[in-house]
């Protein structure tokens, strides 16, 4: 469920504060986005590494990180309710969901519903960085 986020550098977001092409973990629910530091020194490595297998430590920690930032994140935030009446729904993201994160480059893809299509065309252009969490 990956699209290609292209210009955000020009737009002034180097890679070095959000890689769209490197590992990330979201919220299906209302779009908060989580990509660390390790997260982008993975993509880099791989970018670079010449087909080099990723490195076992560095790629343990970016999963472990993911999973931990998901659980935090749900239990803050998600109630079980909500989280059952969204699996109700079949779609891949929730309207809110799909807005925030169609800027970064994070759009659903398959049969889309009427709500997530405007929910994208209505998105900014630019991704929201105070929504990225996981630090510099
Ligand atoms: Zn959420």
């Amino acid at each position: 469920m990956m699209g290609a986020a292209v210009g955000l550098e020009q737009a002034g977001i180097p890679l070095t504060v959000f890689d769209p092409a490197a590992p990330l973990a979201a919220c299906r629910l209302c779009g908060a986005i989580f990509q660390t530091p390790y997260h982008r020194e993975l993509q880099k490595i791989r970018r670079y590494g010449q087909g080099l297998p990723d490195p076992p430590d560095l790629l343990a920690k970016v999963l472990d990180l993911g999973n931990e930032w998901r659980k935090k994140h749900t239990e803050r935030n998600h109630t079980q309710s909500e989280i059952d009446a969204f699996t109700q729904t079949g779609w891949a993201f929730t309207p809110e969901a799909a807005n925030v994160l169609a800027p970064f480059g994070i759009i659903p893809m398959g049969n889309l519903h009427p709500d997530l299509i405007s929910a994208m065309m209505e998105a900014p252009r630019k991704p929201d960085l105070r929504l990225l969490e996981g630090g510099e």
